[in-house]
């Protein structure tokens, strides 16, 4: 099961890398990129991941499916904006690595009152200058003007709806891929990194969503069920508690005392222990607010399991040391097996 006509908004390291895999995996596939940056939308096109690109969220009004891929706190918004030229029948989903406040605020708003279910067409957005690369990451996503789809024929405007049109709304369904790396943008995105990786999908009764969760295992992704406040919870002690470890661990040792010293030392367990620390510290600070519940819970946790560990060394009982590390070593082993 496929989706003919696949729009993504947002062209960096997860949204880049899903244009690739579905074009390695579905190459017959439209796939029509959404980027303030005009050097990724060159590259995307020439280099075949995408069929074509834009600068205006307009160009996916046709398309079956959007996913939008940019930064958590744009995505209500964007996706606001796409319901209001997506025919009823598409389907939007997301990526953020925070579920329960987008999916709780896109719900509200999903079943349209006859008053809000007129479309009001395209709102004009803020227009990015196309020399002004460098100021991307702050500004407001597209031009409102039809500009220019590379490498696509002009939007069709039959489905901007008129102003005395009441209508439903394209179905918004909350995902969240779960691979990813400690780089941003779109030249570090690659097919590969969505290897064998869980998709966390929300659940809704309509059948699109059947239809979604047989296309993302069909690209290879092991799909997983998930409420958002379960998500949220879920991905506070596998992805945002470990982020913070990694910055715990890395802070310790560069401003130590010994700190100069211990660089000359650090080795690959450092490096693993604390490779996610350099993820994009705007995610980060991102993952805390959204997150704050499952991030403070987390920390909570660690606190009371560093007085545990503290008083097991305190107490020089060899014994119960070793027991308590084989404990966590067992259980570490059959997460990964070999
Ligand atoms: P990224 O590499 O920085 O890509 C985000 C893209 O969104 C940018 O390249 C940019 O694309 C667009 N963008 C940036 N600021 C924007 C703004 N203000 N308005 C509109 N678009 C904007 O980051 P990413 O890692 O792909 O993260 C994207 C989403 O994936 C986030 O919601 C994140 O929570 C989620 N996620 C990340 C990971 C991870 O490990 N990195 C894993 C799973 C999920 P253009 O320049 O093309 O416009």
């Amino acid at each position: 099961m496929s989706f003919a006509r696949v729009g993504i908004v947002g062209l960096g390291l997860i949204g880049g890398s899903l244009a690739k895999l579905i074009r390695e995996v579905f190459p017959e596939t439209h796939i029509v990129g959404v980027s303030r940056n005009p050097f990724v939308r060159d590259t995307a096109v020439a280099e075949g991941t995408l069929s074509a690109a834009s600068s205006d969220i307009s160009a996916l009004a046709e398309m079956d499916l959007v996913i939008v891929a940019t930064p958590i706190d744009v995505i209500v918004d964007t996706v606001r904006q796409l319901q209001e030229i997506l025919a009823p029948s598409a389907l939007i989903t997301d990526v953020a690595s925070v579920k329960r406040d987008i999916v709780a605020a896109l719900s509200a708003s999903a079943k349209p009152s006859q008053k809000e279910g007129f479309s009001k067409g395209l709102r004009p957005l803020t227009p990015v200058s196309e020399a002004g690369v460098q100021g991307l990451a702050s500004s407001t996503l597209f031009s409102g003007e039809a500009s220019g789809v590379q490498g696509a024929k002009p939007l069709d405007h039959k489905n901007i709806f008129s102003e005395a049109e009441p209508r439903e709304k394209a179905l918004f369904i909350g995902g969240h891929p779960m691979a990813g790396k400690e780089v941003a943008g779109y030249a570090a995105s690659e097919a590969a990194m969505f290897k064998g990786a869980t998709y966390v999908l929300m659940p809704s009764e309509d059948p699109r969503r059947d239809t979604f969760r047989h296309w993302l295992l069909a690209l290879g992704f092991r799909v997983v069920d998930m409420s958002p406040a379960d998500h949220d919870q879920a991905v506070g002690l596998a992805s945002h508690g470990p982020y913070l470890m990694a910055c715990l661990t890395a802070d310790v040792l560069l401003k130590s005392p010994y700190g100069e010293s211990g660089k000359q030392l650090i080795s690959s367990g450092f490096r693993d222990t604390t490779r996610v620390a350099c993820s994009p510290t705007e995610w980060g600070t991102a993952v805390c607010l959204d997150n704050a519940d499952a991030v403070l819970s987390f920390l909570k946790s660690v606190s009371a399991d560093i007085t545990t560990l503290s008083d097991l060394i305190a107490s020089k009982d060899a014994t119960a040391l070793t027991s308590y590390f084989e404990a966590i070593a067992v259980q570490r082993r059959g997460l990964f097996p070999q």
